[in-house]
């Protein structure tokens, strides 16, 4: 296999695999699978059309030899997934993996933070999106106590699946109130909040720029109460524009898709739960990875296929989204899990 890092038209290097490995969520925040769209009629993949936890690791395996380091598992809800803790163990023997991170929504992770950080996971991204109950419940659309992700949230610092990174979606008039709720509270806990502009992302979230609270509006928001100033990336193609308390209480993010896009620096492929790779968080088209396993495809061929996917990729969807007229049938973001 290559060991040589895929470049793609814009020369990004193939650097971050993220693992949707279930389509299913308990939530149903309003932004990523809204219950009118995601109610009890709703087809989900079928547990055959799952690539199985042997399918994921062997792809994984291919990504790594072609220059992914850092794998993140995602969903829907990965911790609806049954046994996940036994992907990880698979996925942290692979040679060359540097950073094996989940996201989620926190609602079943405080049982298993230890099991799963045994199991070899690094780290978690926790949702967050507000600390006022009733909010919280709004953002989550099924009732879901908020005192539950805050236990979860102790329960991964105890286990030590640390640094702890919190994402709070802000959109206008739902719950940009609490911007500083949050800061507040997670401030000096070690913990690093992200505030992410509410984003277009699929096609069924009624998206409106005028919902969206611009990165530098949070920032000037914080700011005025606790000075802040700029960190630099912790890696090429971070995602999050870093800021450190200048009294020294901690560090928070902004992820500003929609009023500073990042493209030009994105290292990021997604692998759905039923093995369609896509290329960017708003792609129309995913590459079926699945159909070539099943195949009998050899890992030589799997790759040669990923090299060539990758070697075309030209996305830059953020950058465009102005001048994009035409409505595009994107992916759900709850198949590629952001
Ligand atoms: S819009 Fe697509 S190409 Fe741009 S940063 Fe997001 S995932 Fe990457």
């Amino acid at each position: 296999m290559s060991n040589m890092a895929a470049l793609d038209t814009l020369e990004r290097p193939l650097r971050d695999l993220r693992i949707s490995v279930t389509d299913r969520c308990n939530f149903r925040c309003p932004y990523c699978m809204p219950k009118e769209v995601f109610g009890r009629d709703y087809s989900f993949l079928p547990r055959e059309e799952l690539l199985s936890f042997e399918e994921i690791t062997r792809l994984a395996r291919i990504f790594v030899a072609n220059g992914v380091e850092k794998l993140r598992l995602t969903g829907g809800e990965p911790l609806l997934r049954r046994d996940l803790e036994t992907l990880v163990s698979m996925l942290a023997e692979i040679d060359g993996v540097e950073d094996l991170a989940m996201t989620t929504n926190g609602s079943l992770l405080a049982p298993r933070a230890n099991i799963l950080k045994a199991a070899g996971l690094k780290r978690v991204t926790i949702s967050v999106d507000s600390l006022d109950e009733a909010v919280f419940k709004v953002m989550n659309d099924v009732d879901f106590p908020l005192d539950a992700v805050l236990e979860a949230i102790e329960a991964a610092n105890d286990a030590g699946l640390t640094p702890i990174k919190l994402d709070m979606v802000v959109k206008r008039g739902v719950n940009d109130a609490d911007i500083l709720d949050m800061a507040r509270y997670f401030r000096g806990s070690g913990h690093i909040v992200r505030f992410i502009e509410y984003m277009d992302v699929g096609n069924t979230n009624g998206w409106r720029l005028d919902d969206v609270v611009p990165a530098a509006e949070i920032i000037s928001r914080i700011n005025a109460v606790w000075p802040i100033e700029p960190l630099p990336a912790n890696y090429p193609g971070e995602v999050a524009e870093r800021f450190r308390y200048v009294d020294g209480k901690g560090e928070i993010g902004v992820i500003a898709s929609v009023t500073q896009p990042f493209c030009g620096g994105c290292t990021r492929a997604r692998l759905t739960a039923d093995g369609q790779l896509f290329t960017c968080l708003f792609a129309t088209k995913g590459y079926n990875l699945k159909k070539l396993l099943r195949a009998g495809a050899s890992n030589a061929e799997i790759e040669r296929y990923i090299r060539s996917v990758w070697g075309a990729r030209d996305d830059r969807y953020s950058e465009l989204r102005a001048s994009n007229t035409i409505p595009l049938e994107k992916v759900e973001m709850s198949r590629i899990g952001g």
